[in-house]
């Protein structure tokens, strides 16, 4: 059994046959997907809870992502307000900072992080990380990112998810100190991905997630496709591997991982 902890499944890329990429993970033994409500920004944000107000096996979350940070204005906060009571909602995000792209001004993303981290300690929901710097060897946006958590959110005790996790050992243990979950995704399975590998290594089992951030970043053998929640599994297999344990000993832990940090019943696995 896997858990996708993060997934893009309202897009066009899944237009066509969104139906059967779902009936595919879910032969491929992907008990719950976590639907990621950031769409194409402000107009969107719903985006997320439509599938999984669809699907019972599905989680959604809600926020606006850093790239779409210059597009966010009062009336999208106090929409997002509304959505995050929605019974499906079980976390605030993707949110953060991207000093990569650098979609919208540094100073914005900032702004625009800190105010939905207000938004979801007043929903008390967790929050999913996004943080990219401006190159895999630089400092600027962890520094920034975690200095931001650390001073508007950590105090909070809501913790979260450091999602798509490409940092080092000491990025993921100052998460870890403020009860942050580590989510590793396909990009683990990177041949010059070693940094993400190492960290993987020294994260504790008990406090990692597995992810696809479908439609991106399919891992080998899949890379360069499209990505979808079925190949979750290869995130586990290489996980897996680097710990000495089974792809089905890494879904069954990240899977009780899942149900924990949110406090969520079992119940979907016999759906
Ligand atoms: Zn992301
Ligand atoms: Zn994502």
């Amino acid at each position: 059994m896997f858990v996708d902890s993060h997934a893009h499944l309202d897009g066009k890329q899944f237009q066509t046959d969104r139906e059967q990429v779902i009936a595919r993970a879910r032969e491929a033994g992907v008990e719950t997907i976590v639907a990621i409500g950031n769409g194409d920004g402000p107009g969107t944000l719903d985006c997320g809870i439509q599938l999984a107000e669809k699907y019972e096996f599905m989680y959604a979350t809600v926020g606006i992502h850093p790239h779409e940070a210059k597009q966010a204005a009062e009336a999208d906060f106090l929409e997002l307000e509304e959505l995050a009571k929605r019974p499906k909602v079980i976390a605030w995000g993707e949110i953060g900072l991207d000093y990569f792209y650098d979609h919208s001004p540094r100073e914005i993303q900032q702004q625009v992080f800190v105010k939905q981290m207000e938004l979801a300690g007043s929903a008390k929901l967790p929050i999913v990380i996004h943080c990219r710097p401006s190159s895999n060897t630089e400092e600027d946006a962890w520094e920034d990112c975690l200095g931001l958590i650390h001073q508007h959110w950590a105090a909070r005790g809501l913790g979260g998810i450091l999602h798509c996790f490409t940092g080092t050992w000491t990025h993921a243990r100052r998460a870890l100190d403020m009860g942050f979950m580590i989510s590793f995704a396909g990009n683990v399975t990177f041949p010059k991905a070693q940094q993400i590998r190492d960290a993987a290594k020294q994260v504790p089992l008990a406090r990692m997630f597995i992810e696809t951030d479908s439609p991106y970043l399919a891992p080998v053998p899949h890379r360069g496709q499209r990505n979808e929640p079925a190949f979750v599994r290869e995130t586990a297999r290489q996980v897996g591997e680097l710990l000495g344990l089974s792809m089905e000993d890494v879904g069954q832990q990240t899977t009780e991982n899942f149900y924990r940090f949110f406090s969520l019943p079992e119940k979907l696995k016999s759906v």
